[in-house]
């Protein structure tokens, strides 16, 4: 099924430049780019986008992570593909939530880590996991004149 899905390059990603890496990666996924921009995030947006996790221990940190505030208010790349399947492909590249637990072969396998001392859940990556959070991720993050098609 031809799907659209937002790719965001978290902050902990930009700070060890590692965005040239991951973006040659998705390459390999013959997914089309129809969208791309950096992006200073905002505690507003930052918000919306996690809204489902707001009731997590973890939610201050995580907004706190977005917005660049743990990464010398590094900014975020926001991408959004299309495709085949690009929803699940690109999941399938960026691996486990939990970068200890992902495998070696996938970006957060081979990018991610836990913080040793903040505990901080540097995931390097975030994408869509459905097609309504996909469909709402990307009217947040992206104008309709943004996204080529
Ligand atoms: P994913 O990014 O794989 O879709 P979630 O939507 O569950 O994962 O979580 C969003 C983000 O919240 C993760 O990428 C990670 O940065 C952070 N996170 C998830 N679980 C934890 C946790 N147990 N402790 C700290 N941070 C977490
Ligand atoms: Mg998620």
């Amino acid at each position: 099924m031809n799907e659209k899905t937002l790719v965001l390059i978290k902050p902990d990603a930009m700070i060890k430049r590692l965005a040239g890496n991951i973006i040659s990666e998705l390459y390999n996924l013959d997914l089309k780019m129809v969208g791309l921009k950096l992006v200073n995030v905002k505690k507003e947006l930052a918000e919306k986008h996690y809204e489902e996790h707001k009731e997590k221990p973890f939610f201050q940190e995580l907004i706190e992570h977005i917005t660049g505030k743990l990464h010398e208010n590094e900014n975020v790349i926001a991408i959004v593909y299309s495709g085949e399947n690009a929803i699940s492909k690109v999941r399938e590249l960026v691996g486990k939530t939990n970068p200890d637990e992902s495998i070696p072969h996938t970006l957060r396998g081979k990018y991610g880590k836990i913080h040793s001392k903040t505990n901080c859940h540097e995931t390097v990556i975030h994408a869509s996991d459905s097609q309504d959070n996909a469909k709402k991720e990307i009217d947040l993050w992206f104008k309709k004149d943004e996204l080529v098609e």
